[in-house]
């Protein structure tokens, strides 16, 4: 009865640790989740009241399929002001979060024969999104040792002449790994003379605790022709259930061929969300966002000097996002069972390596107050010392 498309997807395996988690609290049992890819704060005050308002003055009819004029003005304002790309208003399309604007670009982008590049660890999404448009995935494999970032020969090794983007995703999820403005450029000397594309995440850009977020269209010509830049509210803004994304490109042939497909899917985002995104885009929200940075960094300090105080474990400090990619090499390299037997020993969700690409981790999230940071990786390391 199903289609082959939709039979050869797996379930978001993120979601469904997170929701698993949700189920046996609300039961009763004693579970600390850090299996959650979403900030524990609310959405500042500011942004709340410009929903409100926005309901108020009866803003709430379809809208441009893309965005209305006045959010795609502020997103390229944004873009430009922050992080020095030069975007026109018509090359950007806002979607149902930046889930929906990959799925976009994927559809539009990716057939059968083409090969898409992914540095692993990835977040969970991105193989499912070449798998359901027909795509193959070429993987480039990184560890704790390299920091967790590719290098422009590993980069050279994956490309063939079927490859047809490679995504990016910095800060990650799920290692925190930070490219710099020279190691963007090395790659993109690799690039050069090729008609690749690369698809760059930038979701976590506001959550960085060491050096500074690049863009990866900014740091050269070159490199902003062949980037699809992907961004979005969720994580800058605490704003997961808004249903918020964006992305960005210079290829007016793509552009329209996404806002021909949204306008056969969804539609126009929900008109509320989009008023209320302008506050946060013209960065109205930014002392917020400054004290939900500064706790994130309290606490990813917290949580890798606990994690390395423990002779089985060990965690490099992560640059940006809220995650911890940990080394469980130590203790077993069935990161699967690990987790499954964490949980039920001892009421702790994580999600194991082996879902983002790479054995022999789990990813804890940070984003988690600082007594549960604390009892969660005393009963890690409890369980880890008779696993
Ligand atoms: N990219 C990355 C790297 C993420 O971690 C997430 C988290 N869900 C997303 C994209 C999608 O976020 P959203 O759809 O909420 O905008
Ligand atoms: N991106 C978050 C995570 O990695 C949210 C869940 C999801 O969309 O996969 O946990």
């Amino acid at each position: 009865m199903l289609t082959k498309r939709v039979q050869s997807l797996s379930t978001s395996l993120t979601i469904a640790i997170s929701t698993l988690a949700g189920e046996l609290k609300a039961s009763g049992k004693d579970v600390i989740s850090f299996s959650a890819g979403e900030p524990d704060f609310g959405t500042p005050e500011v942004i709340k009241a410009e929903a409100k308002k926005a309901l108020d003055d009866n803003h709430t009819r379809y809208t441009a399929v893309p965005g209305i004029p006045e959010l795609l003005e502020a997103i390229k304002n944004k873009l430009k002001r922050d992080n020095n790309l030069e975007y026109k208003s018509s090359q950007i399309i806002v979607s149902n979060g930046a889930k929906h604007s990959l799925f976009n670009l994927f559809q539009a982008l990716i057939e059968e024969g083409d090969e898409v590049i992914i540095p692993s660890p990835y977040w969970v999404t991105y193989p499912e999104l070449v798998i359901y448009s027909g795509g193959t995935s070429v993987y480039i494999e990184t560890t704790d040792k390299d920091h967790f970032k590719i290098t422009p020969e590993q980069l050279k090794a994956a490309i063939t002449p079927k490859t047809k983007m490679l995504i990016l995703t910095t800060p990650s999820n799920p290692s925190g790994a930070l490219y710099t403005k020279d190691e963007l450029l090395a790659l993109g000397e690799v690039l050069k003379g090729t008609d690749i594309f690369i698809a760059s995440d930038e979701m976590y850009e506001k959550l960085v605790y060491e050096g500074e977020f690049t863009a990866v269209g900014s740091v050269s010509d070159d490199m902003f022709k062949r980037t699809i830049t992907i961004n979005g509210l969720s994580k800058s803004v605490a704003m997961t259930g808004w249903r918020f994304g964006y992305l960005a490109s210079v290829n007016d042939e793509l552009i329209a061929a996404m806002k021909k497909l949204q306008s056969q899917s969804t539609s126009n985002i929900n008109s509320i969300t989009q008023y209320a995104a302008i506050v946060a885009l013209d960065g109205k929200a930014d002392d917020d966002i400054e004290i939900m940075r500064k706790e994130f960094h309290k606490r990813r300090d917290l949580a890798v000097e606990l994690f390395n105080q423990s002779d089985k474990l060990s965690v490099a400090k992560p640059d940006g996002a809220f995650y911890l990619f940990v080394n469980i090499q130590k203790v077993t390299n069935d990161s699967m069972e690990f987790c499954k037997k964490l949980l039920e020993e001892k009421g702790i969700a994580l999600v194991p390596g082996i879902g983002f690409g790479s054995e022999g981790y789990f990813r804890f999230s940070f984003a988690t107050d600082e007594d549960s940071i604390r009892e969660g990786i005393q009963r890690i390391k409890d369980f880890c010392q008779n696993y």
